[in-house]
């Protein structure tokens, strides 16, 4: 469990953070840009202008994709914190991933639940939190297998583990998780698990993994137990 060790160490590269996804959104900005002087210096026949204008809308939605998927979850959360339902979450994000799960070959089961559970979290972050680790674990079977999610509880802690039975780390991989661009796939960003180590100490939660190469990986994240707490 020495990854959570380094809780602290991440925090600092979540400065970074901004510095990746300007970077991130140079691309489409550019090729806006682009064409946009282009248009401006002659004169295009209407179906070239037409054929432009899709092209700025689709780097528009590139730019907005990635705003979305970390520029929002980077943010500190203003008291927007709730308690939620874990069963609830975790149902929801794995209908989320059921389609990708699913081309990967992968089955996802809920191998153990406290349907009790509840935690103080913001809703769209914890999604985005899980979804990048559940994501992972998928791209960590290429020939498929199973994936597991269990929660469970102690008095003042709920657990959340996710365990595939993919590819592994080694403990250099494990300990360089979250940072940014570090990425050991063709088309990675190398920016998910940044964004879920941001966002669960954000919400007092910690990271734990367990991962062995060639045999798969565990990863354990832990929040005070919020359904043992007096309500208002
Ligand atoms: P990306 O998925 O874009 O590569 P991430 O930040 O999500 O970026 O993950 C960084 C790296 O951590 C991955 O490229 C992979 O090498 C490793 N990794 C993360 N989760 C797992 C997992 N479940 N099994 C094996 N390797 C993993
Ligand atoms: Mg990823």
């Amino acid at each position: 469990m020495y990854n959570s060790l380094l809780k602290h160490e991440k925090m600092e590269t979540v400065s970074h953070f901004a510095a990746a996804v300007s970077h991130e959104l140079r691309n489409p900005l550019q090729s806006i840009k682009g064409f946009i002087q282009l248009m401006k210096e002659y004169e295009y026949s209407r179906e070239k202008q037409v054929e432009f204008h899709s092209l700025i809308l689709k780097e528009i939605n590139a730019a907005e994709d990635l705003i979305d998927d970390y520029l929002v979850y980077a943010k500190p959360t203003y008291g927007q914190l709730e308690s939620i339902t874990v069963s609830a979450e975790i149902q929801h994000v794995m209908k989320i991933m059921a389609p990708y799960a699913n081309v990967k070959d992968v089955e996802m089961q809920i191998t153990d639940m406290d349907e009790q559970a509840e935690i103080l979290i913001d809703r769209q972050k914890f999604q985005q939190a899980l979804v990048n680790i559940i994501r992972n674990g998928i791209e960590a079977m290429p020939d498929g297998g199973t994936l597991a999610v269990a929660v469970k509880t102690s008095p003042a802690k709920v657990w959340i583990e996710v365990t595939d039975e993919g590819i592994g780390m080694t403990k250099e991989e494990v300990k360089r998780l979250g940072e940014p661009y570090f990425s050991n796939k063709i088309k990675g960003t190398g920016l998910g698990m940044m964004v879920t180590y941001s966002i669960v100490s954000q919400m007092n939660g910690q990271i734990m993994v367990d991962s062995e190469k060639g045999k798969g990986t565990e990863f354990t994240l832990e929040f005070p137990n919020f359904s043992a707490s007096p309500k208002k």
